[in-house]
């Protein structure tokens, strides 16, 4: 049975994130989805308590982080372990391997955000590429760009929200060909079983989101 997965949520362990576990988990539920990825930035603070109040549920919640590399932003998924920040591409994909995960290079073209290039990315061994990211500006370029990068590497393509408010949850899926179930999942995207669906954020939320960074500058 497929399994639809939102592969890149924030939560309140985010300094960005504002929303809190038991939030993002509840509405991933009234989402429909089979599955979440819990993808904070460089850390795991919230994947353990994640997986504990999904225990009592229907949903499969993938520890996972998103790792700052000197290169742009990498998901680590199915990581228990952390990954320091600041590394090279190639160090840090390295890493989240010898800890038993995959490494999916997240929104890798972005105009604002950082990009990760072709050259480096095709020596990094990644297991795949974030080509819909509901976050990423502008959202359509950003997608067909990152589709030709996976197309060139021959990696498996992924979908995320990026999400840093739980009802924006399930804005991108990735529909992955297995059983809902943490390793199946984790192998299927690697072998390439997956389809990436999605559309962006509505302009609400960019303002809204606009307006939290504001508030916790000043
Ligand atoms: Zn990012
Ligand atoms: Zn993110």
């Amino acid at each position: 049975m497929p399994s639809k997965i939102d592969l890149h949520v924030h939560t309140c362990y985010s300094d960005d994130g504002m929303s809190t576990l038991r939030e993002v988990v509840d509405y991933a539920e009234k989402k429909g989805l089979n599955g979440i990825a819990i993808t904070d930035h460089d850390t795991l603070n919230g994947t353990d308590k994640a997986l504990k109040l999904a225990n009592k549920k229907e949903l499969v919640v993938i520890p996972g982080v998103e790792v700052t590399t000197l290169q742009g932003h990498v998901l680590g998924l199915n990581i228990t372990t952390s990954i320091p920040k600041n590394l090279g591409l190639i160090e840090t994909v390295k890493k989240i391997h010898e800890a038993g995960g995959i490494a999916i290079a997240a929104h890798p073209i972005v105009l604002i955000k950082s990009h990760i290039k072709q050259r480096t990315a095709s020596a990094s061994n990644l297991d795949g590429i974030e080509v819909i990211n509901s976050s990423a500006f502008p959202f359509f370029l950003s997608t067909r760009l990152s589709q030709t990068l996976a197309e060139q590497l021959k990696l498996p393509q992924t979908a995320g929200t990026d999400a840093h408010h739980a009802d924006e949850i399930g804005t991108a899926y990735t529909l992955v060909k297995a059983d809902p179930d943490i390793d199946e999942i984790t192998e299927a995207i690697r072998k390439g079983a997956v389809a990436p669906f999605g559309k962006p954020i509505s302009w609400k939320i960019r303002v809204r989101r606009g307006a939290f960074s504001l508030k916790r500058r000043i």
